[in-house]
């Protein structure tokens, strides 16, 4: 029998902005969602069970990942119960329940946990400077070693056990079976909308005008090659004129696109940025910085002023690290993740029922 939980609506109000309670389950929503079909109707038994506190089928559902939050559901709401929030905050909500360390959990609900973290590295690094631990060549050596470091531990550690977690939700408890030949067909689901986001070409804003989807598209390319050029490529110490170039544009790229985000969210024009949560505002905020001190730190190195304005490099470093242990593995960058990964365990589970 399913469990209901009361109460649901108080916890799950502490990650996003939506009423619940204004909801008088018209269908409104579910009928201009161009992403609705009959097997999900989308957002409306979403909201339903948010409504109803189905806490177990939430944890196994897909539909919160379907969304791309176009907004045209909170749009045409008949109560304003804003049901593309509420899809947004359930991804939020799930991010949390895959999280094992609790901490993706922690930083939703409460933004003095981000504050505090970033806070707590910006003294480690600061006294780290100040007692001159560290010569600046060391820095520069030890830094591009703690990149590839954070990379693996938060892969390997976080959100490798949290993806298995996540499986384990949706398709384990279905099927009780294992079957490799049904991930191994499924795979190229996985890779297309990881890198794609195709599926939300087919909501009806993005067909309309595909700017937002293209930004969206080479952001992720772009930080993904600037990841390549600065981890594996040793962008701030090669003299390969190629890799140089090649890291200006991708960082370049990165910090106009997120720039543009910035005031979207700013300006409010459109549905989908009509809200925003504090861990919006993070990730988009600390891509943005990421590109920009990236950028000027190598142009400090071609300029050979980089000893006099080291600081620079710290600054730099210090986002890099709150980025890589804090907003990739607990925060809105594991979307990048849990979404291609749901719409690829959403197939293995739907190619048994065929
Ligand atoms: S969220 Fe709004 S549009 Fe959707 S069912 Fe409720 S009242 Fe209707
Ligand atoms: S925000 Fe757009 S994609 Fe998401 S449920 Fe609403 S209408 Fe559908």
């Amino acid at each position: 029998m399913a469990k209901v939980n009361p109460d649901f609506s108080v916890e799950l109000k502490k990650f996003g902005g939506f009423d619940l309670n204004a909801c008088y389950n018209c269908g409104n929503c579910t009928a201009v969602c161009s992403l609705s079909t009959e097997e999900n109707s989308i957002p409306r038994k979403m909201v339903r069970y948010s409504v109803l506190g189905l806490e177990d089928e939430l944890k196994v559902s897909i539909d919160p990942w379907l969304c791309y939050y176009c907004g045209e559901c909170s749009e045409t709401c008949p109560q304003d119960a804003n049901p593309g929030e509420l899809m947004m905050s359930l991804r939020r909500y799930l991010t949390s329940k895959y999280d094992w360390t609790g901490f993706s959990g922690l930083l939703y609900r409460n933004m003095s946990a981000y504050v505090i973290s970033f806070l707590l590295i910006i003294i480690g690094i600061a006294g780290l400077s100040i007692s001159n631990v560290f010569s600046q060549e060391e820095w520069l050596h030890y830094g591009h070693y703690l990149e590839m470091l954070a990379i693996a531990i938060v892969f390997a550690f976080i959100l490798l056990p949290n993806i298995i977690r996540m499986w384990i939700l949706m398709v384990w408890n279905k099927e009780k079976k294992f079957s490799i030949r049904k991930h191994f067909l499924s795979l190229d689901v996985l890779f297309i909308h990881m890198f794609t986001q195709k599926r939300s070409l087919s909501c009806k804003d993005d067909r309309d005008n595909k700017v937002w989807w293209f930004e969206h598209f080479i952001l992720v390319l772009s930080y993904l090659l600037l990841l390549f050029t600065t981890v594996f490529l040793n962008w701030f110490n090669t003299e390969n004129m190629g890799i140089i170039v090649l890291g200006y544009i991708f960082s370049g790229i990165i910090f106009v696109v997120t720039i543009d985000f910035i005031l979207r969210r700013i300006k409010k024009k459109k549905e989908k940025s009509t809200f925003s949560h504090p861990s919006d505002w993070f990730f988009v905020i600390w891509l943005m910085l990421m590109g920009f001190s990236a950028f000027i730190v190598r142009m400090l190195i071609d300029f050979s002023v980089l000893e006099k304005y080291f600081w620079v490099y710290l600054f730099h470093i210090t986002v890099l690290i709150q980025w890589a242990i804090i907003i990739v593995p607990f925060g809105k960058w594991t979307h990048f993740l849990y979404r291609p990964f749901a719409i690829y365990f959403n197939n293995i589970v739907q190619d048994t029922k065929k």
